[in-house]
């Protein structure tokens, strides 16, 4: 048996600096990582890295108390990663130091939807807003930048203050100094929470070892739910379904002169925007996909290549000669209604941190220390938030609107699918009604009086097993009511 004062779930990019963060406060605390050291299938090991704040805001994002928060927690993110790095920098060798890659273009073609045009405008007016510096770029036309023809950018504008990192490099740097300063790393998976009264006594591991601390966290990411169903007491809020979005990803090496600074669209359907992203030693990475699934999965599927070569030709043709160097396969862990899930559950020593979906990469600086701070001390950072892991939905959209959000994702992803209808036929039209009628079944089949985000709707429209995942939300959403109601 072994036995720690703090046992983490899950070796991700959360997980680790959660683990540096809580040895940096105090070097006594005896602190264990649990997680498989292939972490196959986990986010972080897939990521882009972007540190983009702006670039990820989309129509509805300051629609929102809620989604002004997020930016707001993203924001405060962007800040603290040149210092967040300096003090990782400071501890490690000099060949090993981690650079952030400034610069984000950020352009629109004629490849998608006009959600593309929706969200573009989004990010210049919340830019604006926030008195933030970016600049047109004329005619879009952006340095090394080689498109196809007819993929060209009709506009784009440049990003000064969000980059990039490597994520590999930054999570390794992360495990080399957690380890150095007394943080064990156990190469095992967890299977099991075992509780005492309200308290979680250690957890199981598949190679059967039983590991006891006083407190623990779970950030397994996508995997976090499978953890935690049934530790919940019937009569009390449950946690929200965490699914998996899974996003492919590949990194090539460059032809001629590549882009210098990070290349991309805004999010367009189902989430996630196109993107390119300067590598080191001549490389870069393109990405990437984004499938909504209850359980993650580990494999590039033959529609994800087609993806990617789709994205080559609107952001470098010239990669057609590219010799790929490493395919890219994680699960974005997901939330039902698509906010962080960090803070305390039901039993007073368990807490969790999950639910980042597409940039928890990004915010890892701030939910790190914010999650040290509440395990330790009891008050973080971001003080009593939104995100707090029991609660019910956060409500952003109604019925109609998220209605009118699925039709606008559904008819982009057709055109970026290069769907092609005959010049006089109104089939923008046409498709968003029949997506209108098709959602509107599932909503009354739901029972809920509330919008759900497109990429989550997404899933329970055309599934082949549809009726079985409406059971599984409708179950959640009856549970998490009559919960709501009582407490
Ligand atoms: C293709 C792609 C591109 C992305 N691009 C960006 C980006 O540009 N910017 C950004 O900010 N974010 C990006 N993200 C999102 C970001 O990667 C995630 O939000 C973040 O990495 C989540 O970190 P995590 O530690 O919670 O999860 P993960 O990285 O998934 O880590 C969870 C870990 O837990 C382990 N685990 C699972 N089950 C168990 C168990 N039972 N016991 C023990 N361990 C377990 C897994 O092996 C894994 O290593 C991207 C994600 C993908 C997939």
């Amino acid at each position: 048996m072994k036995s720690y004062d703090v046992v983490i779930v899950g070796n991700g990019i959360l997980g680790c600096s959660t683990a540096l963060e809580i040895i940096r406060r105090d070097r006594g605390i005896r602190v264990a990582v649990v997680g498989p050291k292939t972490r196959s299938g986990g986010a972080t090991v897939a990521a882009g890295a972007m540190l983009n704040c702006f670039s990820e805001v989309n129509h509805r994002t300051l629609s929102t108390v809620y989604g002004k928060s997020k930016l707001e927690t993203s924001m405060h993110s962007l800040e603290m990663w040149p210092k967040w790095l300096d003090a990782i920098n400071e501890d490690l060798p000099p060949e090993r130091r981690i650079k952030i890659r400034n610069g984000t273009y950020v352009i629109r073609n004629s490849r998608a939807g006009k959600l593309d045009s929706l969200n573009y405008n989004a990010i210049i007016e919340a830019l604006e807003n926030f008195n933030k510096r970016f600049e047109k770029i004329p005619f879009g036309e952006i340095p090394n930048m080689k498109p196809g023809v007819e993929a060209r950018p009709l506009e784009a504008f440049y990003i000064q203050d969000e980059g990039a990192v490597d994520a590999r490099q930054v999570l390794e740097a992360i495990v080399y100094l957690a380890n150095r300063n007394g943080v064990v790393f156990l190469d095992d998976t967890v299977v099991e929470l075992k509780q005492e009264i309200s308290h979680i006594k250690c957890v199981v591991t598949a190679s059967g070892e039983e590991i006891h601390a006083n407190r623990f966290l779970v950030s397994a990411g996508s995997e976090s739910r499978s953890l935690l169903e049934d530790l919940a007491d019937f009569e009390e809020i449950p946690l929200q379904p965490i699914m998996a979005s899974k996003g492919v990803a590949v990194t090539a090496q460059r032809t001629g002169s590549g882009p210098e600074h990070v290349i991309r669209t805004p999010n367009r359907a189902g989430g996630c925007g196109l993107h390119m992203i300067p590598g080191n030693e001549g490389t870069v990475y393109l990405g990437a996909t984004g499938d909504m699934m209850l359980r993650a999965d580990e494999f590039q599927t033959i529609g994800s290549v087609r993806f990617l070569i789709n994205a080559m030709d609107q952001l470098d043709k010239r990669l057609f000669h590219s010799k790929i160097t490493q395919w890219h396969v994680g699960n974005r862990p997901s939330s039902l209604d698509g906010f962080p899930l960090v803070g305390r559950l039901w039993q007073d020593n368990l807490w969790l941190l999950s639910g980042t979906h597409r940039d928890g990469f990004h915010c890892s600086p701030l939910l790190a220390q914010h999650t040290a701070d509440i395990m330790i001390d009891g008050i973080g950072m971001l003080g009593d938030h939104f995100f707090s892991p029991l609660r019910m939905p956060i409500r952003t959209m109604s019925q109609d609107e998220a209605i009118e959000e699925l039709s606008l994702h559904l008819v982009s992803q057709f055109y970026e699918n290069a769907g092609k209808s005959p010049a006089y036929s109104e089939v923008s039209e046409m498709l968003e009604n029949q997506y209108r009628t098709r959602t509107r079944e599932t909503y009354e089949k739901l029972e809920i009086d509330f919008g759900l985000a497109p990429e989550v709707l997404g899933i329970l429209n055309w599934a082949a097993d549809r009726e079985e995942k409406i059971g599984y939300f409708r179950k959640y959403f009856q549970r998490a009511i009559r919960a709501g109601q009582k407490n």
